[in-house]
């Protein structure tokens, strides 16, 4: 069979439910896949298990599929995965490009929080976090809608975790493991998570996997400038009744409401919206902060 040409992913953490930032995310990604005729996959992003509130990963399923958004195929959960995460670490530390690292949180903090050399005399019965050597390298990326995209790797983010001292798999390394093991050929993703892009690209160097195309939604802000995801004002995202989000999340990406047919069973209609969904349309950033979602109806 042909290779597909587009294989896209939504890629929750089940902290809460979907709220109308992670609604943009989803939708944003799945129209991007679909107009392409591609792929999208869910990825649950359960790896830091403290953080997680129990039920939410079911919760989340459940309400992209009320959206109309069911997953491709079987829904993967980092939390299986650890087998990949070590495997590629210990690549890495095989290579040398990646090191056992035991100073403390004030030792980093006394050097501006970013580690570039091991600082201190570091206490060897404290159990290392595993970071990733960074050159003095600035690397840049073309996204797709923010445009060309550069940091300095060394001094704006340092050698970067990979896993932690408490045995907990870093963000950075399980998803460029994961999105390079399912084929991920298109990240279409929140801004929030832009300059962690460099850090993925560097790590997909180092391993010697291939770099997708990126995408970086606008964020939802709340009247104050906050994630909209943190604010109290979300806009509810209601299984019961997905059209108002569903709507208010189509308008937000920019796309003028009477290419969405609003009502009914909402697979057919985001299928026969897909064709229609112009990503020229979208903005780089949400330019006003959204104090009132439904107002975007
Ligand atoms: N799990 C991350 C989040 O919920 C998203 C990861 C990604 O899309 O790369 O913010």
């Amino acid at each position: 069979t042909m290779p597909t040409p587009y294989r896209g992913r939504f890629a929750p953490s089940p902290t809460g439910p979907l709220h109308f930032g992670s609604l943009v995310a989803a939708l944003g990604s799945w129209m991007m896949a679909r107009r392409a005729g591609g792929e999208w996959i869910v990825r649950m992003e359960d790896i830091d298990a403290p953080r997680e509130v129990p039920g939410a990963a079911d919760r989340q399923l459940n309400t992209l599929a009320a959206f109309g958004m069911p997953p491709d195929g079987p829904v993967v959960r980092q939390r299986q995965r650890g087998h990949l995460y070590q495997a590629a670490l210990d690549r890495l530390l095989a290579a040398g490009e990646a090191f056992a690292c035991r100073c403390s949180r004030s030792e980093l903090e006394a050097v501006g929080g970013i580690h570039r050399r091991c600082v201190g005399a570091g206490d060897p019965a404290r159990t290392p976090a595993i970071r990733l050597r960074v050159p003095a390298l600035t690397l840049g990326f073309e996204d797709e809608l923010q445009g060309p995209y550069r940091q300095a790797l060394d001094t704006a983010v340092g050698d970067f975790v990979l896993k932690r001292a408490d045995g907990l798999w870093a963000y950075q390394l399980a998803v460029v493991v994961d999105d390079a093991d399912q084929g991920i050929t298109h990240v279409v993703r929140g801004a929030d998570l832009l300059d962690s892009t460099p850090r993925q690209i560097l790590l997909q160097q180092r391993l010697g996997l291939p770099t997708p195309h990126y995408a970086h939604l606008p964020l939802v802000l709340d009247a104050t400038g906050r994630k909209l995801g943190k604010s109290l004002q979300a806009l509810p995202v209601d299984d019961a009744d997905p059209w108002p989000a569903l709507a208010a999340a189509w308008r937000f990406l920019g796309q003028p409401a009477a290419a969405l047919d609003v009502g009914g069973a909402p697979e057919p209609a985001l299928r026969r919206a897909a064709d229609r969904f112009d990503p020229g349309r979208i903005p780089a950033s949400s330019g006003h902060p959204v104090s009132d979602p439904a107002a975007l109806t």
